[in-house]
């Protein structure tokens, strides 16, 4: 079987010298082999233009001296892109390395670490085809009033007797279509955007009598200014005559009074550039550059005076700390490569130790990169970066445009940046010379990329600090099963930080225990007498308080009580979530809306009942327990709004808010020095889930959002609720006791072989129909089945349904794979997608996940 599409059969004997192996920025999982012309010279690292099939696409570098089997000859590279590689030998590696162990399709993974804009642009044009030309030509005899000036070469061809002949006698030219004609033949060719909206009917009238060619070419893409976008002021009450667009322009900038793309503003609003300056002329909104391009203007920081280390001099460091930093700065000077395992409670400091080992790393000429949880990027904690290293701080995260991304990238690649503050992509920062990777909240799950390619931003961490002779930080106060059992297998050095800073205490955590609640009192309430109880004596002292609630939405579902059936997701094998604000029902993992019915569409009961309590039904009970009280939520509805989360968490700092209503959202390393209560509603709904890390889960949360109790001047409490007070990951959470944690949990993994004392896989096989499904897992289980009695260490589970067995319309069939080596677990998966292309199944139709991060 072909499989390089991007050759084709020829004569024999390939020139070995002048072929490249790339790695072509498309859905393919394989490198392809092209030819370099003469007149060209290619590295590794660069990019290419080469064509794909009818199409052109780009490419990276990856190898020269490729082969090809014989009869096969390469297609030439059309064009070279950069002038120097944009990736060193160390980041092709790497992306070679993440292809490789996630199975994933390579170009797809360069596509990933290259955020760069392309360098063209796909455009459709249009000229004249022969027949048009001739047309043209017999009409223009007949038609003097044809557009003056078009082309004399095309004139030439008037009056050739064949040519005529040709021409069929109906073909009556409107006006329209001759203007049309006449347009491109002194043009040579037009935009089919621009030619149909000049000519609508004429044009299809010309394409369909097969007058015009439509090509389909790159375009040098133009750099652009990008302009931030503000309302000058106060828009006059009766304004003077705005025009329709000026008005939506006005009406998009909206609340926020800002945009700092113009081009997303463009587009919201229907506008262009013109209409901008306009607006701009007559003083209602300012231009100016945006963030990217205004970085420029911040302090340039250097290490001369005083040194970077001591910048934050009026900081003392507890001794755990001070030991923490000297060590991890003397494994940082030793240049090699290590794995730090940084434990350290809640509040114990981490961000202070990461701040002094970066001015360490940058004092000794290298460069550094620290990853963050989405969340936990808030502007504060960029503000703490910018603070202590000014200018040499690039930013890397997904609220970026794609020309900010570019010009950070940039930055970067140039050695302006020489700190990397970011999310879980930002680990493919184009950084030379790194020194440490930080990977702060290393059990996060935000670090697992949830579609292709899978990788976890922290292990590939670990990969690209040894590739680079690096120190690599993992820190938590909950680590990972997976990075604390390295530790203790002496993979990775383990360093501790067993108190708060400033010889704060933990909080003290209490469990209240909800069935006792439920038999004292008889009824179901989200809020335990003690809680309330509680809250009132915070309320009474002015203290502020969080509610920890791990589901968003109003009630969790739709009940009929006649017949026992919820709403589902048409797409999904999930109940619908009833949001109030919107009076809907909405799939949490979708995002399919359904209005809330009057009856019950299966038994037409009028007996519906709201199940359960979100977060908005929580913030109006408090609302209402607590009439003078100042009560916000905070979740991902709200987040979503632009600026509310941000505005949301600096209202709560500044003690605006009494009670913080919120998800795991509010549990992730904030810093809010006022709450000194935080009250878990109901901690164990995680406990619930199919999934075999649910008890690491629920530990780890409740153990983070009691870290956020006491973190200033008076101690902090936690209160509890849950129906089972008995678990062990809500029993030894109360306690903090992550030690206990571990041994217990890592005796169930043990038993059932589960990470970390295995690797595992989750290969999933999907399709529209259920029929589909069944046919690719067929497929995949006749690969699989037979290997479980080959390899020796390798177990099979499956095929079953998913625990989601239908995902945004889409049926899924599931395979468990567990091995006793990762690598060899990888090199099956491997072998795996390669018989699955051979069987012609699309890459669609199966998912193939190393090291789940939910096995769902
Ligand atoms: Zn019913
Ligand atoms: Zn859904």
């Amino acid at each position: 079987m072909d499989r390089n599409p991007s050759s084709t059969k020829s004569t024999p004997e390939a020139r070995r010298a002048n072929l490249v192996e790339i790695a072509v920025m498309a859905a393919i999982r394989n490198t392809l082999t092209y030819l370099v012309p003469d007149s060209f010279t290619v590295q590794p690292g660069q990019r290419v233009q080469v064509p794909l099939s009818t199409r052109r696409a780009t490419g990276i570098v990856l190898r020269a001296g490729s082969t090809l089997p014989p009869g096969i000859e390469a297609r030439p590279i059309v064009r070279v892109l950069d002038t120097e590689p944009v990736l060193t030998p160390e980041m092709l590696e790497l992306g070679l390395w993440v292809a490789d162990y996630y199975v994933a399709p390579i170009g797809e993974v360069f596509r990933a670490m290259l955020p760069l804009r392309s360098a063209t642009r796909r455009a459709r044009l249009v000229r004249l085809s022969e027949l048009g030309r001739r047309t043209l030509g017999t009409q223009s005899d007949a038609a003097p009033d044809v557009a003056p000036g078009f082309s004399p070469a095309h004139a030439a061809l008037k009056g050739g007797a064949t040519m005529r002949a040709t021409m069929p006698e109906s073909a009556a030219i409107q006006g329209g279509v001759t203007a049309l004609l006449a347009y491109l033949a002194k043009r040579g060719s037009a935009s089919l955007q621009a030619l149909r909206q000049k000519f609508p009917e004429a044009f299809l009238e010309a394409l369909k009598e097969k007058w015009l060619v439509v090509d389909e070419v790159e375009r040098e893409r133009t750099q652009r200014q990008v302009y931030a976008v503000r309302v000058a002021g106060p828009v006059p009450e009766k304004p003077l005559r705005l025009s329709p667009v000026a008005k939506r322009i006005l009406e998009a900038l909206g609340a926020e009074g800002m945009a700092e793309d113009h081009r997303e503003l463009l587009h919201t609003a229907r506008a262009d550039l013109a209409a901008l300056r306009r607006l701009s002329a007559s003083g209602l909104i300012t231009l100016e550059p945006s963030r990217a391009e205004r970085r420029s203007a911040l302090p340039e920081f250097s290490p001369s005076g005083n040194s970077w280390a001591e910048a934050d001099s009026s900081l003392v460091l507890t001794s755990a700390q001070k030991a923490a930093v000297e060590d991890l700065s003397k494994q940082l000077e030793s240049g090699q490569f290590q794995t730090v395992l940084l434990h350290g409670v809640t509040g114990s400091g981490k961000t202070e130790i990461y701040l002094r080992l970066i001015a360490r790393c940058l004092e000794l000429g290298r460069t550094a990169l620290m990853l963050v949880p989405e969340i936990a990027l808030t502007p504060s904690a960029q503000a703490q970066f910018l603070a202590r290293f000014g200018r040499n701080v690039a930013l890397l995260h997904s609220a970026l445009s794609e020309n900010e991304r570019h010009e950070e990238w940039w930055r970067i690649r140039r050695g302006e940046a020489k700190v990397v503050l970011g999310t879980r992509s930002a680990i493919f920062a184009p950084l030379s010379n790194l020194g440490v990777v930080i990977i702060d909240e290393e059990h996060d799950t935000s670090y697992k990329q949830e579609e292709t390619p899978r990788y976890n931003g922290r292990d590939v961490a670990v990969v690209r600090a040894r590739l680079a002779r690096a120190l690599a930080v993992l820190g938590s106060a909950t680590p990972s099963l997976e990075s604390y059992w390295n530790a203790r297998e002496g993979k990775y050095r383990l360093a501790t930080l067993p108190e708060r800073v400033e010889g704060r205490k933990l909080a003290d955590v209490e469990i209240i225990d909800m069935r006792q609640e439920f038999r004292e009192t008889h009824t179901q309430v989200p809020v335990s007498r003690r809680l309330h109880q509680e809250i009132e004596t915070q309320l009474a002292k002015c203290q502020q308080t969080m509610i920890l609630l791990n589901r968003r939405g109003y009630s969790w579902f739709l009940l009929c009580r006649s017949c026992g059936q919820t709403e589902r997701c048409v797409n999904c094998s999930i109940s619908l979530t009833y949001h109030r604000r919107e009076h809907r029902l909405i799939c949490h993992y979708c995002g399919y809306s359904a209005p809330v019915p009057a009856r019950c569409p299966n038994c037409d009961s009028q007996h519906l009942y709201y199940v359960g309590e979100g977060t908005e039904k929580v913030e109006r009970k408090f609302a209402e327990l607590f009439p003078s009280a100042r009560v916000a939520r905070l979740d991902r509805d709200v987040a979503r709004r632009q600026g509310q989360f941000q505005h949301l968490l600096d209202e709560f700092r500044r003690g605006k808010i009494d009670i913080l209503v919120g998800t795991q959202m509010i549990a992730k390393g904030h810093d809010f020095p006022g709450v000194t209560l935080v009250g878990v509603v109901s901690a164990d709904i995680g406990l619930g889930m199919p999934d075999f890390r649910s008890a690491e889960r629920t530990f780890q949360l409740l153990t983070q959002a009691a870290g956020r109790a006491g973190r200033g001047e008076i101690p902090g409490r936690v209160l509890v609720q849950t129906f089972y007070p008995d678990h062990y990951a809500i029993r030894l959470a109360a306690e903090q006791n992550y030690e206990a944690f571990f041994d217990k949990e890592m005796r169930f993994r043990r038993m059932m072989h589960y990470p970390p004392v295995t690797a595992l896989a989750n290969v999933i096989a999907q399709g529209s129909k259920l029929e589909q499904a069944a046919q690719v897992a067929k497929h995949v289980g006749s690969f699989l089945i037979p290997l479980e009695k080959q390899i020796e260490g390798l177990k099979i589970l499956g095929p079953t349904p998913a625990p989601l067995a239908k995902l945004e319309g889409r049926f899924r069939i599931q395979f468990l794979l567990k091995c006793a080596s990762r690598a060899r677990l990888s090199s099956i998966l491997q072998r795996l997608a390669d018989y699955t292309d051979q069987q012609g199944i699309p890459q669609r139709s199966l998912m193939i996940d190393m090291d789940p991060a939910n096995i769902m």
